[in-house]
């Protein structure tokens, strides 16, 4: 089967049901991962013009590594399996492209060798790679999640076993498994004194990604550990809050209905997008990419999202409140009106951010 994107056309096995028993792994529905990937690797070396070396870690058909080598990337593609290493040589030349190709266990190649950029996009968790990913990364690491159900909390003990922290399945998942899965990056690089700090993530129901840019130094590592703590959360009338720290410190009950809360943690509470560079990126969206409507709209709403470490879905309040739901714009300027910070994100179509707390939004976005 031959696929386009981008500049390249690459040969990938038929895939059947859902990649699994294919001889070589290939997602057509990570396009838009990989589209974003290109063009954040072209903001990225804006952004650091030294930057050269690029690492797909988990290559597969090698699809994003050909990406970034026809975007003069001094790309290595590393896999374990001896077919996939075999189809990344094949689509290298039939692109006319020049790139180092590893048949290795990504672990060992990343203890012994740095790279600029690397990309670890695996099945399932990233965690096994964490380690010799944060070793083998100089400036930027990429990391894809798909193991969704263990990061928001769905599969609780397999959530608590891989990543270090206590998750749970609240009505913003998606958030909660981005922000479980940068805490165990963050906790990860800090314990080689590096600061790993989100420049740009996204998340879908299929997968998690974030883009990790490094500092080096035990200062500025403890103070990304500072960004780290504890979300509480009432399942009854939504009511939420955080505090910073590695010891939980929650309220008792619900201070709105006495219920009783459910505390995640420690997750990242900081930024996981910077607003510049989700724009730089945009601005390299290009028309050749697949999915360059659907990156530019995600890249604009990532870059408009406040800042506060959960979102709240208008419909899933309204109908605790047993009030019909509104069309989102009106819905969020009554927030704005009231004084609030209130903006969409891209978890959802009814989703939003303020810094109201939930007896506040209902008030001002009242009748
Ligand atoms: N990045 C690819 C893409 O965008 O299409 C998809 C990668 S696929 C999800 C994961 C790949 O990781 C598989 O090809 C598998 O053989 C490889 N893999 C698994 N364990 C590995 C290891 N320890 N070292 C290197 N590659 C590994």
């Amino acid at each position: 089967m031959r696929v386009s994107e981008g500049r390249v056309t690459v040969t990938v096995p038929e895939q059947p049901e859902a990649g699994k028993g294919a001889d070589v792994f290939f997602n057509p529905v990570q396009e838009l991962n990989r589209d974003i990937t290109v063009a954040a690797l072209r903001a990225y070396r804006e952004r650091t013009p030294r930057v050269s070396t690029y690492l797909d870690a988990t290559a597969a058909s090698g699809i994003r590594g050909v990406r970034a080598a026809a975007n003069d990337w001094e790309t290595t593609l590393c896999d374990i399996d001896d077919d996939a290493t075999a189809l990344c040589e094949q689509n290298l030349e039939r692109n006319d492209l020049a790139a180092s190709v590893r048949r290795s266990d990504a672990n060992v190649l990343m203890h012994s060798e740095a790279f600029d950029v690397v990309d670890v996009d695996p099945f399932g968790t990233p965690i096994p790679f964490a380690d010799a990913a944060v070793q083998g990364t100089k400036h930027l690491l990429c990391v894809t999640a798909t193991d969704t159900a263990p990061l928001c909390g769905a599969h609780f003990e397999s959530g608590v076993r891989s990543y270090g922290a206590v998750p749970r399945n609240t009505e913003f998942h998606a958030e909660m498994g981005m922000r479980v899965l940068l805490s165990a990056m963050v906790r990860t690089a800090a314990r080689y004194d590096i600061a790993a700090r989100p420049i740009l993530s996204h998340a879908t129901k299929h997968y998690a990604r974030t883009y990790l840019e490094f500092d080096h130094g035990a200062k500025v590592a403890n103070d990304c550990i500072d960004e780290l703590g504890y979300v509480h959360h009432c399942q009854h009338c939504l009511w939420r809050d955080h505090d910073y720290g590695l010891i939980a410190d929650p309220p008792e009950d619900c201070p709105v209905c006495d219920k009783h809360l459910q505390t995640a943690g420690p997750i990242w509470l900081g930024r996981t997008c910077e607003p510049a560079f989700a724009d730089a990126v945009s601005e390299q969206v290009t028309e050749e990419m697949g999915t360059a409507d659907e990156a530019r709209e995600l890249l604009a709403t990532l870059s408009e999202e406040i800042d506060t470490p959960t979102h709240y879905d208008q419909h899933r309040l309204c109908k605790r409140w047993g009030r019909g739901a509104e069309a989102m714009d009106e819905f969020i300027e009554k927030l704005r009106d009231t004084g609030y910070e209130a903006s969409r994100t891209h978890y959802g179509g009814t989703t939003f951010k303020t810094d109201a707390d939930v007896v506040e939004i209902r008030e001002a976005t009242a009748e």
